[in-house]
């Protein structure tokens, strides 16, 4: 508490993000980066985005990566928006589309930054229970009061849902707003962007992030019809006109248009969660089932905090989080097969000390 801090500083509860230790080199399997470099286009890009016209403001609009997005996904330039990683979008989105009165609905059990965006913007909100098996039911989201936010695939759970019942929470919430936080849809669900056309309630929100390989560039996308965009703006407006640099929009505009890459690295992150899991389910864990670059498990006898410490003590990292419903579990990123590996050999050798 200071004297110096607005109310509003003083009150919040920022978002603790996953461990970037500095000490001794980790296996770090506590964050969904992706194990992959970035295609090596990529980094020539945002090298050739280094010159002198760094002296000149970037494009406010990002008008080249909109384009270039527009191409990708078929909608037009004007459905496009482009921000500071898609935690930037999220908070513009809370700012632009809810107001307090008018309670919000998500997931008990969802990426917890939702919750600080909650508080920073004073909006009130309704926890939708998850059902027992962590999967989420779209009808406990019809007629929501205030508008609907969730991921998809479910962070921390790996949970999918399937397009028809992206669709059914979107058609029984006409007059509001249905966000789906798609970090992670390209490891293996189907996205809800061709369902924008019929949809101008739909707004979906994409990063480079996850399976692009590239948390430390910082860029994000939503998509969705001109009024969602025209709020996103205003909000992006009234806060900071040049969101995303000029190496940040060369080196997003080549991350996108080196699709074999892509392809590439998403793939083999895909098969390594696939080889995993049974593994994991042989030796006594519980994987709900992940469409994501992360499993989520835990063990019947073990304790999930005590797992995290000691794997932490063996150079692994992985996340645990001291919430309600989930605090005997652990969220493990996909990393190469052979960090994989080491975490399996890590566990077994825990495992039979302590059981
Ligand atoms: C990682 C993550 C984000 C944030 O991604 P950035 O683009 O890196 O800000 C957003 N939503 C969910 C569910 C995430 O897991």
């Amino acid at each position: 508490m200071s004297k110096f801090w607005s109310k509003i500083a003083a009150s919040q509860k920022p978002y603790v993000p996953g461990e970037q230790p500095k000490d001794k080199k980790y296996i770090k399997l506590n964050t969904n980066e992706n194990p992959y470099p970035p295609s090596p286009e990529v980094i020539e890009a945002i090298k050739a985005a280094a010159d002198e016209n760094l002296k000149l403001y970037p494009d406010p609009n990002g008008d080249a990566l909109r384009q270039t997005l527009a191409d990708y996904t078929g909608l037009k330039k004007d459905w496009v928006f482009v921000g500071n990683g898609s935690d930037e979008i999220l908070a513009f989105a809370f700012m632009a589309f809810f107001d307090p009165g008018r309670p919000l609905f998500l997931p008990d059990v969802t990426y917890s930054f939702y919750a600080v965006y909650i508080n920073l913007f004073q909006l009130d909100y309704q926890l939708v229970p998850l059902k027992e098996d962590f999967s989420l039911d779209p009808s406990d989201y019809f007629n929501s009061i205030g508008g609907v936010i969730f991921p998809n695939p479910n962070a921390p759970t790996g949970h999918c849902i399937d397009l028809e019942m992206v669709e059914a929470v979107l058609a029984h919430n006409p007059d509001r707003i249905v966000i789906v936080d798609e970090a992670y849809i390209d490891f293996g669900g189907k996205s809800a962007i061709p369902l924008i056309n019929q949809y101008p309630n739909l707004l979906v929100i994409q990063t480079l992030s996850k399976s692009r390989s590239l948390a430390g560039l910082r860029v994000g996308f939503a998509f969705g019809q001109d009024e969602l965009m025209e709020g996103l703006n205003r909000i992006k407006n009234s806060f900071n006109s040049y969101t995303l640099d000029r190496p940040s929009m060369a080196g997003a505009i080549a991350a996108i248009n080196h699709e074999a890459y892509f392809q590439l690295t998403r793939g083999k992150v895909i098969r390594t969660r696939e080889r995993i899991v049974p593994i994991m389910t042989e030796m006594g864990w519980q994987v709900i089932p992940s469409k994501a670059n992360f499993i989520f498990i835990s063990h019947p006898v073990l304790r999930a905090e005590d797992i995290f410490a000691l794997l932490r003590q063996e150079g692994i990292l992985v996340r645990y989080f001291r919430l309600p419903r989930i605090d005997n579990h652990l969220r493990v990123s996909i990393g190469t097969d052979e960090e994989m590996d080491r975490l399996l050999d890590t566990l077994r050798k825990i495992t039979a000390a302590v059981l």
